[in-house]
């Protein structure tokens, strides 16, 4: 198929270079045909806005915004808004793309889309975070919809910036809709079960993973990169269930403790410092590059893409990755992950579970209903431990690896579905 370009990696550490470079391997084992590529390939629509926002000094501060919606075909489209220095439109259109291929890998009836604005909110007071939010959201009124778009939480945003985003929309539409965005505070329609579901599923995967490898999780070592909302609840989560975390790091450093790191303590310290693990005396600190080549069992990395890449891939020493983040993993390190028989869990499958309860959200929101947290707990492990085997028969069948199989599970449903609703 001379249309599909025998996977360039122009830029390797580029992650839509990455994602196109899986994206096309999979297209060509399914034998998707040029119409399909191009409609698969080409995002629906890409806004970029300004948002003009005056700074506690008193200046007004112009910042760009992104809001990326790759397909619309399964459904609304549905994805996080990051706030971030790095954001640029790259990046927000391959994390666009992931997400329409994480939701038809767990098989929720989403499209894909991923929002961004280049701002760093470290440095930002609340003040300007709250406004900066409404701006971005009143800009993208005619975008976010519960129908049309719906946006989430993502790295630099939580719970109190979905809650501004709602209220904005509703304000503007002149009632309260919140349906519109999910990930939001418990009180104002948010799900139970949503802060942990990332990293839960993440659990779920490592679970499902060491039943393949047959790695006893009792006896099981793991390193976890990234101490935020997927990375802290992923520890917590497999520390609770037997498995010996130990090394943490966060951006203050990385923390080692061969006789395992005390989670709770952990998250203590992260609760009384500013959500920092700075001055954590729980382990030993090491230098943060050195955390990714532990000689552990399970490596989760969850904290940004590109951390698993040429210059450090032969030296995992992991027995499997269970990928947190989105796109840790350079597509040019794929090929050495495959041979040394890491098993790599994909970021697609692997960190799915928080689009999953994301679903359960705007579910119950449309609903006017509330659901338990054994009902939330239940249904989530279900998707995630199905999607895990629908990916791993997949794998088989077609002898590639995990991240191969899901993109070709992805692809072909989202194909199909296109085939039947028909195009012009
Ligand atoms: N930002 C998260 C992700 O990358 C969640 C998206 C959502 O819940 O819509 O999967």
């Amino acid at each position: 198929m001379s249309y599909i370009e025998p996977a360039p990696i122009k830029d390797k550490e580029n992650p839509l270079d990455s994602m196109m470079s899986r994206f096309d391997e999979a297209a060509r084992l399914l034998g998707i045909d040029e119409e399909m590529y191009n409609i698969l390939k080409i995002p629906a629509r890409q806004v970029i806005v300004g948002i003009p926002i005056t700074m506690d000094s008193g200046r007004i501060k112009v910042f760009e915004g992104y809001r990326v919606i790759h397909s619309n075909i399964l459904g609304p489209s549905k994805g996080g808004i990051r706030y971030d220095p790095d954001v640029n439109l790259n990046e927000v259109k391959a994390l666009a793309a992931w997400m329409t291929w994480k939701c038809a890998v767990v098989d929720i009836p989403y499209g894909g889309a991923k929002g961004g604005i280049a701002c760093n909110p470290r440095e930002m007071s609340a003040g300007e975070l709250e406004r900066l939010t409404r701006g971005y959201t009143l800009a993208m009124l005619d975008v976010f919809g519960p129908d049309r778009d719906i946006p989430a939480p993502d790295m630099g945003t939580g719970p109190r910036e979905m809650a501004w985003l709602m209220d904005e929309y509703s304000r503007a539409k002149g009632m309260t809709i919140n349906a519109v965005v999910t990930g939001k505070p418990l009180v104002l329609g948010g799900s139970l079960g949503r802060m942990e579901a990332t990293g839960r599923g993440v659990m779920v995967c490592a679970f499902a993973g060491m039943e393949k490898l047959r790695i006893n999780p009792y006896k099981a070592t793991c390193a976890v990169q990234g101490f935020g909302n997927v990375g802290s609840h992923a520890a917590m989560l497999l520390h609770e269930r037997g498995v010996n975390v130990v090394a943490v790091s966060d951006m203050s450093g990385a923390y080692y403790n061969e006789n395992g790191i005390d989670i709770e303590a952990a998250l203590r310290h992260l609760d009384a410092n500013n959500r920092s693990l700075e001055g954590f005396t729980g382990g030993e600190k090491i230098p943060p590059a050195s955390l990714l080549t532990l000689p552990v069992d399970i490596l989760v990395p969850a904290a940004k893409e590109d951390v698993i890449v040429e210059e450090n891939m032969h030296k995992i020493q992991a027995r499997m990755i269970v990928e947190g983040a989105n796109g840790p993993t350079a597509a040019v390190a794929d090929k050495v992950i495959n041979e040394k028989g890491i098993l790599a869990v994909p970021d697609i499958l692997a960190n799915a579970g928080g689009v999953s309860v994301s679903y359960f959200e705007w579910v119950q929101n449309r609903l006017g209903y509330k659901w338990t947290y054994e009902r939330i707990q239940r249904r989530s492990d279900r998707i995630m431990r199905d999607a895990f085997e629908r990916v791993y028969e997949t794998s088989l069948q077609y002898k590639v690896s995990m991240r191969i199989a899901a993109y070709i599970v992805a692809i072909d449903k989202v194909a199909r579905t296109y085939t039947f609703r028909g195009g012009y």
